[in-house]
């Protein structure tokens, strides 16, 4: 249930309101516009039906949220969220955001030689991974702290922010502390506990869409997030897994407008993952701006036949560089900047 305060209402209304929700149970979580706050109540609504609150002083109404999510709603929030990641804005129309980088974090020589050419041709965030999901346990399982520590040293010295994967709860203080955004991939896309616990992380976190996860479900696995108190959340849409198999999963760019239609949040595009292969990734991240992407994150490394992961969908740095300006192009004939 959402309430919507009056626009002149007073904090004593909404501190009032507040503690009224608190006694009868239930959670309620402020969000204050530009034009007026609104709160959304977590819990058993039912108690609503027979304690009005439309007649507190301060309440204009008081509206069921259809959905059964509820904080990342638009209906809760109108407005698109902007996420600032130390200075890098996201979302809301804001300038696009790219994020590259290798699959995994390989050596600091190699990491270091694609932070800078990515750099130089516009991105803003340095990706990697140092604990990787792989499918088979005798694949390459990332560096870890070592990993992190060469990204965060890396992303610092070349100026570049830091995104990468957080698979265990056990790793979140790590993870916290070498880089600026949490990615959960689409294997934990359902790890509820893990959700929870980046909930109560002060680091905005890249959700992944699990491979055979509905809309739906994706959005109630940020819910997750959101309830904890982390209201800095990106979706990441990376590719399904439907009977079509020339490509390793196909990219729901469909998923990009319905997200925008039933939630505030930013959405980031994954082409790399999405496709499988490096000679489709160029068409798809231009299509994923065209459709309303609010980032990018795609696959870069420079040997890919040396690649330790996903070496097949990783675009060599030159190519890297051409698409960017590529990018740009759509991005404006779409009027975002880029
Ligand atoms: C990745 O970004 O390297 C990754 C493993 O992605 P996903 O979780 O989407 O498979
Ligand atoms: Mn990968």
């Amino acid at each position: 249930m959402i309430i919507v305060l009056k626009p002149k209402a007073t904090k004593k209304e909404v501190d009032h309101i507040v503690e009224r929700v608190k006694s009868l149970g239930l959670k309620p979580l402020i969000s204050r516009g530009v034009e007026r706050t609104i709160i959304g109540v977590i819990g058993d609504e039912d108690v609503l039906r027979v304690q009005p609150l439309e007649v507190i002083p301060g309440v204009e109404k008081v509206m069921p949220v259809l959905s059964p999510y509820k904080l990342v709603s638009r209906e809760f929030k109108p407005a698109d969220t902007i996420i600032n990641v130390n200075g890098v804005k996201i979302g809301g129309g804001q300038k696009l955001v790219v994020m590259a980088g290798p699959c995994s974090v390989e050596s600091y020589e190699r990491l270091h030689e694609v932070a800078k050419k990515v750099k130089k041709s516009g991105a803003t965030f340095l990706r990697g991974g140092a604990f990787k999901p792989r499918t088979s346990p005798y694949s390459f399982q990332g560096l870890g702290e070592e990993g992190l520590k060469y990204l965060c040293d890396i992303g610092k010295r070349v100026g570049l922010k830091v995104v990468t994967e957080l698979m265990d709860v056990r790793d979140i203080n790590l993870v916290e502390r070498y880089s600026d955004v949490i990615q959960i991939g689409a294997r934990n896309m359902q790890n509820f506990n893990l959700l929870k616990e980046v909930g109560l992380s002060k680091k905005p976190v890249l959700l992944k869409r699990g491979m055979s996860a509905t809309i739906k479900e994706w959005l109630l696995s940020a819910e997750y997030i959101l309830s904890t108190g982390n209201f800095n959340v990106m979706l990441c849409e990376r590719g399904i897994r439907t009977f079509e198999d020339e490509t390793r999963f196909t990219l729901d760019l469909t998923a990009v407008p319905v997200v925008k239609s039933l939630s505030h949040l930013p959405i980031v595009v994954d082409p790399s993952h999405g496709t499988g292969k490096w000679g489709l990734v160029g068409a798809m991240a231009k299509a994923g701006v065209a459709a309303g992407a609010d980032g990018l994150i795609i696959e870069v490394h420079p040997k890919p036949e040396e690649a330790l992961s996903d070496g097949a969908q990783s675009l060599l740095p030159e190519r890297f560089a051409t698409l960017m300006e590529e990018v740009r192009a759509v991005a404006k004939a779409v009027g975002r900047q880029a």
